[in-house]
């Protein structure tokens, strides 16, 4: 168990910035993702702290310690790779056993260790087997036992569900937090899926181009994302984004929805910043599809708004039914009941939660 500070963390592939100064502290068992898109720098970063690449500027310490210079293999830091990296000639128990022996590990407590670490990973029966006889679920295990075998202080995985089907991920994402919660050691965890970061994080680093939007509880991201990429990149189906401009109405400032002749106007007594919505300012108006529902649920009637808007495509899933209709010029989508009865082709009626909405200033995309 460790604690982790990144400061000011920078990396250059010659011409390329490819992380721009990066700032994150964990605490002692924390669960970090860092989430993002494909090529934002993740991996690199992740890299940085295994001690695989040089750091071109910054510092990474560990229990206070700076380890840039520290040998990876001196960090007792352990990885588990996206494509698993196992040995093929090797069987299970020896990929699992292997970075002790290179340790100088004796052989009867690398046996304790293996078989002990199989046993909470339930692949014991497994040990003998090499690995192209393996499930792609039990590789992924067996890439686990062998960073877990050197009980190491922090644990970094970089995508380590992508290359397992949808259903086998899930089942793997709660094995993987449910380990954690036992272990309790802190992990930095790498992944461009925003399910897997917010039901395993303790906290978020949401990374573009190299640099965090955003770093927070998975809570606090969903609800408040600071802006509009991270307002974009968690939630699904993602939040919807109308663009509006602040007037003024009879009782305070109003939303006059822009890309719509129907002159739609919205109040915003609701908003906790109202400081910021200066006359005639360009915002953007995000909405995320649970809080736009058909019109008998929702808020009481002082949240409530009702807006009308035609109604193109219905997607029901099971649980729940999404309802893609027209308003301020944008599709929304709203999130509908299975029962509630909607008209395709049509103008229905659907309610607003006004108290869950998000304002983000136009120009540049920073939460209001
Ligand atoms: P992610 O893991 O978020 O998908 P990476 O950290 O792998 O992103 O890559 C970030 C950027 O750095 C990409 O543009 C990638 O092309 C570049 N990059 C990564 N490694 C190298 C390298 N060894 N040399 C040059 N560019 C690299
Ligand atoms: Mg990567």
């Amino acid at each position: 168990m460790a604690t982790l500070d990144i400061k000011n963390i920078r990396k250059r592939y010659g011409e390329l910035d490819v992380l721009k100064g990066i700032d994150l502290s964990l605490t002692d068992g924390e669960f970090l993702v860092l989430l993002g898109p494909s090529g934002c720098g993740k991996s690199t970063l992740l890299n940085m702290i295994a001690g695989l690449d040089m750091i071109t500027d910054g510092e990474i310490r560990v229990d206070g310690r700076v380890i840039n210079t520290v040998h990876p293999k001196d960090r007792n830091i352990a990885m588990v790779f996206q494509s698993y990296a196992l040995y093929p000639n090797m069987t299970v128990a020896q990929n699992m056993a292997f970075s002790l022996k290179l340790r100088g590990v004796s052989v009867a407590e690398r046996q304790e260790a293996v078989a002990q670490v199989a046993d909470l990973l339930q692949i014991g029966h497994l040990l003998d087997r090499k690995p192209a006889r393996l499930s792609g679920g039990q590789r992924q295990r067996v890439a686990m036992g062998r960073a877990l075998v050197r009980n190491p202080s922090i644990f970094l995985f970089d995508e380590p569900l992508s290359n397992l089907d949808a259903k086998l991920r899930i089942e793997m994402r709660t094995e993987i937090k449910k380990l954690h919660e036992r272990l309790g050691t802190t992990v930095v965890y790498v992944t461009h899926d925003q399910i897997e970061a917010m039901t395993l994080a303790t906290r978020i680093a949401v990374m573009k181009d190299g640099a965090v939007q955003q770093f927070a509880d998975p809570q606090t991201i969903y609800e408040q994302p600071e802006n509009l990429f991270v307002a974009d990149f968690i939630g699904s189906p993602p939040m919807n984004f109308i663009p509006a401009l602040v007037v003024s109405g009879s009782s305070g400032p109003e939303l006059l929805l822009q890309g719509d002749e129907r002159q739609i106007r919205l109040p915003l007594n609701h908003h906790g910043r109202p400081g910021q919505l200066v006359d005639r300012k360009s915002v953007v108006l995000g909405i995320r599809p649970e809080h736009v529902t058909k019109t008998e649920e929702g808020p009481g009637p002082a949240d409530r708004m009702i807006v009308e808007g035609r109604v193109d495509v219905i997607e029901p899933t099971g649980a729940e039914t999404l309802v893609v209709f027209r308003l301020g010029g944008v599709d929304v989508t709203a999130k509908a009941r299975p029962k509630d009865v909607v008209h395709k082709g049509a103008l229905n009626k659907f309610a607003i939660d006004m108290s869950a909405i998000h304002l983000f200033d136009k120009e540049t995309g920073r939460r209001l």
